[in-house]
């Protein structure tokens, strides 16, 4: 089945803002619409290969992104086309529950929301909201890779309205066939993930691999991923560690308490830290300048530029497991940094470029964030 026109193979160069994306087309720079609002980190590394489709005569930039390669195989991202790919599996008969159901509408307006699709099946009301899931890895997929203050409202709209005695679905569609599981991602997005939890019963939850060709058609096989509930209600919750990402753009000397004055090179930061309660406050915390200085990191912090703290929530101890991966990932480690409370030589690595332009920094990422807490249950 095809869902797109003639696409042009472009190089990732940058992505100024959200919706575009710059990009080397036959050796000239172009720039083009991306219609996905994910932060697609794990996607989008310089030089990544792009598949553009020329925009409409109306559009404000001359091409789209429909889809970017990931390990030779194209990784979809073209959001919009995502409800026609939902109306073909519901069509074909090829969504588990929906098989015989009729497409009454698209776009439905209810009160003051919307949703996806209203469907009938045996004079039963069906309400239906799709989600696209491009973060996937290992055998495991998750949902949404940015905060998604609409998903939250939209599961909680859903779940209203099954109230009314609807049948409402949400149906993720994951744009792979490679995981077996599913999870809403409870790291970046826990209010969204909270939300879930608490309607799950009242709304069913339905996440489904599909699998692109090269040529960008849908191949005929779907997959009906698990959702490990016990997991994510397990796993949701505010604690756990985390990983911030500072930028140090001139070399420094540095007095860094207890440690007296350390030297600092120009380039990038990791510090492993942990907070077993109230995490997305530390987070928040490392994010501000005006603060007393308390650890190690504070130092650090005050003359750096902030890049990235990356939540991992998770019950379980894994904070010296998590610098030892940093580590393999890392240059070089800061002896005797934030780690003063355990065996580990250091929890503060230092890489020349920026972590999240890394393939394995990404990889060891993903393996604490959706790999392991998987494997845990099996
Ligand atoms: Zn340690």
């Amino acid at each position: 089945m095809r869902f797109f026109g003639d696409t042009l193979k472009a190089k990732f160069i940058s992505r100024p803002n959200r919706f575009t994306v710059v990009c080397e087309l036959e050796s000239e720079l172009v720039t083009a619409y991306l219609p996905n609002p994910g932060r697609l980190w794990e996607l989008f590394f310089p030089g990544a290969r792009l598949y553009l489709e020329k925009a409409d005569s109306g559009g404000k930039l001359p091409y789209t992104v429909v889809a970017v390669e990931r390990e030779d195989r194209p990784v979809i991202l073209h959001t919009h086309k995502t409800n026609f790919v939902a109306r073909h599996l519901i069509e074909s008969g090829r969504v588990p529950g929906l098989v015989g159901a009729v497409i009454v509408k698209s776009e439905v307006t209810i009160g003051r929301s919307r949703f996806d699709f209203q469907l009938e099946k045996g004079g039963v009301n069906i309400y239906l909201e799709v989600k696209s899931c491009t973060l996937f890895g290992g055998g495991v997929a998750m949902f949404p890779d940015a905060v998604t203050a609409r998903g939250k409202r939209h599961v909680e709209e859903l779940a209203s309205l099954a109230k009314t005695g609807a049948k409402c679905i949400v149906l993720f569609i994951v744009g792979s066939l490679e995981p077996d599981y599913f999870m809403p991602e409870y790291h970046t997005d826990l209010a969204f993930t909270r939300a879930l939890l608490a309607v799950k019963s009242q709304i069913e939850v339905i996440a489904l691999g599909v699998g692109w060709n090269p040529d960008l058609t849908l191949k005929e096989e779907v997959k009906t991923l698990k959702i490990p509930w016990t997991v994510v209600e397990q796993e949701a919750w505010d604690r756990g560690y985390y990983l911030l990402i500072l930028k140090l753009t001139k070399a420094k000397s540095l007095e860094v308490g207890s440690l007296g004055v350390l030297e600092f090179k120009p380039g990038y930061y990791i510090y492993v830290g942990s907070a077993m309660n109230s995490l997305t406050k530390r987070l928040e915390r490392h994010r501000r300048l005006r603060k007393k200085m308390h650890w190690h990191i504070d130092y650090l912090r005050h003359v750096c530029d902030f890049r990235a703290a990356i939540p991992i929530r998770t019950s379980i101890r894994i904070e010296c497991e998590l610098a030892e991966a940093v580590k393999r990932a890392a240059d070089s480690e800061i002896p005797g940094f934030g780690s003063s409370d355990c065996a580990c030589r250091s929890h503060l690595f230092y890489m020349p470029q920026d972590p999240l332009n890394s393939r394995s920094f990404h990889r060891m990422l993903q393996y604490f964030r959706m790999q392991k807490p998987i494997q845990r249950y099996l």
